[in-house]
C-alpha cells in the first residue's frame, strides 16, 4: 500500500465515525466496469454500489441528462412544481405499470414511506383501528438504517443499542407460506418482503413463494409491498425481481439504481388507491424528487425500457453462474445462489471468512463485498463485457486456490 493510500485511509480513521470497515483500497476515478485507486492500480468493480451502478460507472447517457440538468436547475423544494417531476414520475409509473408515484431520495427513506403508506391505509381504506396496523416482515430482511426500520430486523449488529423500537412488526420466516398465513390477522395491513433478500446473501426464496405472497395477500385483504431496492431495475435478468413469477405487488419500493449512481433517488410506487392515502403536509421530503434526481431518473427509466440491461443481466448472468457451478463442482465454493448477474457464494469457514477472500481478490484487482460470515455478493455494472467478467472469475478461482 502506498503513501498516498495510507494518507487517506489515516484521515478518513482519524476524522470520521467508524460505522463501516472499507477495504484499503482509495479509489480516485472509475469508467464502466473499472474504478482507478490513487496510486493508479486498477481494479473491476464486482460490488457496483450494491446495485446502485447498473449502469456502471460514469454511464455517458447519465452523465449527459445530469450535466444537462446541472445547467439548468437542481433544486425547488416541493413547494412549487418544476418541469422534469411530471415525465419522471409517468415514465416510472409506467415502467412498474402503476399509476402513483412518491418519491424521495434514499432506500430507507422509501421504505418508511412505504410503512407509512401501509398503516394509513389500513386504517382509511381497510378501517383498522388507530395505532393497531401490523405489518408482516421476514427473518433476514435488510431494508435500512433508521430507527423504525432496524426495528424489524434479525441481525443483533443492525439493532443492539437503538431501541427503544417501534413496534407492529410481526417476523415469520423467509420463505414460509404457512407461517405467514398464520400470523396475518384483522389488523395487518401490509406483508413487506424482499423478492431475494440481498444482504442476507441473496437468498433465492423457494418457487412459488412470491406468487403465493401475492394470492394470500390478495385473498386477506393486504398489501403485498416488494422491496425492490437492491433486487429490481434489471439486476436479476428481468425489470423486477417478481417477474420471475408474474407476480405484480400492491407496492413497488425502489432507490439505488433508480440514480443511475449519480444521485439518491427512491421511491414508492403503487395505485393511486394506495398512494392517495395521502393528503398534503403529511408526508415528504426538501429533496425528494429534485429535478436533477427526476433527469437522472427519467434516463434510467428510458434506459430499462429498452431491455437492454435486463437481457445483459440473464445472459451474462448465465454465464456467471456457469463459471461458479464450476468452482462449486471443483470444491472451491460450498454454495452458489442468486439469479441474473447477481450470485451469493459461500467458502469454506475454515479456509476463508468472507473478509480474507474480499482482501485476497482486492490484491488481484477485483472488488467485492462479504455479507455475513463466509459470503460474499458478486453483483457487477449489467454493462460489464464478457471478456471482463471472464478476468474476473479467473481471478477469483486464483483467491480461491
Ligand atoms: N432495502 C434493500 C433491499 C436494500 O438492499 C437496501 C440497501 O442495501 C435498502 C433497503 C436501504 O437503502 P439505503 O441504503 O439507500 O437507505
Amino acid at each position: 500500500t502506498g503513501g498516498a493510500t495510507a494518507r487517506e485511509i489515516a484521515g478518513a480513521e482519524a476524522y470520521s465515525a467508524h460505522n463501516y470497515h472499507p477495504l484499503p483500497v482509495v479509489i480516485a476515478s472509475a469508467e464502466g466496469a473499472w474504478v482507478t485507486d490513487v496510486e493508479g492500480r486498477r481494479y473491476v468493480d464486482m460490488l457496483a454500489g450494491y446495485s446502485a451502478l447498473n449502469f456502471g460507472h460514469g454511464n455517458p447517457r447519465l452523465i449527459a441528462a445530469a450535466k444537462a440538468q446541472l445547467e439548468r436547475v437542481t433544486l425547488t423544494s416541493r413547494a412549487f412544481h418544476h418541469d422534469r417531476f411530471a415525465d419522471f414520475c409517468r415514465a416510472l409509473a409506467e415502467l412498474c405499470g402503476k399509476d402513483a408515484v412518491l418519491p424521495m431520495n434514499t432506500g430507507a427513506e422509501a421504505v418508511e414511506t412505504a410503512v407509512k403508506t401501509a398503516r394509513k391505509w389500513g386504517y382509511q381504506v381497510k378501517g383498522v383501528s388507530d395505532g393497531k396496523a401490523r405489518i408482516v416482515v421476514a427473518a433476514g430482511n435488510f431494508h435500512g438504517r433508521t430507527t423504525t426500520v432496524i426495528s424489524f430486523s434479525t441481525d443483533p449488529e443492525a439493532r443492539a443499542g437503538f431501541g427503544p423500537y417501534t413496534p407492529g412488526f410481526d417476523i415469520v420466516p423467509y420463505g414460509d407460506l404457512a407461517a405467514m398465513e398464520a400470523v396475518i390477522g384483522d389488523d395487518t395491513v401490509a406483508v413487506l418482503i424482499e423478492p431475494i433478500q440481498g444482504e442476507a446473501g441473496v437468498l433465492v426464496p423457494p418457487p412459488g413463494y412470491l406468487a403465493g405472497v401475492r394470492r394470500l395477500t390478495a385473498e386477506r385483504g393486504v398489501l403485498f409491498i416488494a422491496d425492490e431496492i437492491q433486487s429490481g431495475l434489471g439486476r436479476t435478468g428481468r425489470t423486477f425481481a417478481c417477474d420471475h413469477e408474474d407476480v405484480v405487488p400492491d407496492v413497488y419500493v425502489l432507490g439505488k439504481a433508480l440514480g443511475g449512481g449519480v444521485v439518491p433517488v427512491s421511491a414508492v410506487v403503487a395505485s393511486r388507491d394506495v398512494l392517495g392515502v395521502f393528503r398534503p403536509g403529511e408526508h415528504g421530503s426538501t429533496f425528494g424528487g429534485n429535478p436533477l434526481a427526476c433527469a437522472v431518473g427519467l434516463e434510467v427509466v428510458a434506459m430499462l425500457r429498452t431491455g437492454e440491461y435486463q437481457r445483459r443481466a440473464a445472459e451474462l448472468g448465465e454465464h456467471l453462474h456457469g463459471g461458479l457451478a464450476a468452482m462449486a463442482a471443483e470444491g472451491l465454493l460450498t454454495a452458489v445462489r442468486g439469479r441474473g448477474l447477481w450470485a451469493g457464494i459461500d467458502v469454506d469457514p475454515e479456509r476463508f471468512t468472507g473478509r480474507a477472500l474480499t482482501e485476497a481478490l482486492l490484491a488481484r484487482g477485483v472488488l467485492a463485498k462479504d455479507t455475513h460470515g463466509s459470503t460474499i455478493r458478486l453483483a457487477p455494472p449489467l454493462t460489464i463485457s464478457k471478456e471482463d467478467l471472464d478476468w474476473s472469475l479467473e481471478r477469483l478461482r486464483e483467491a480461491l486456490r
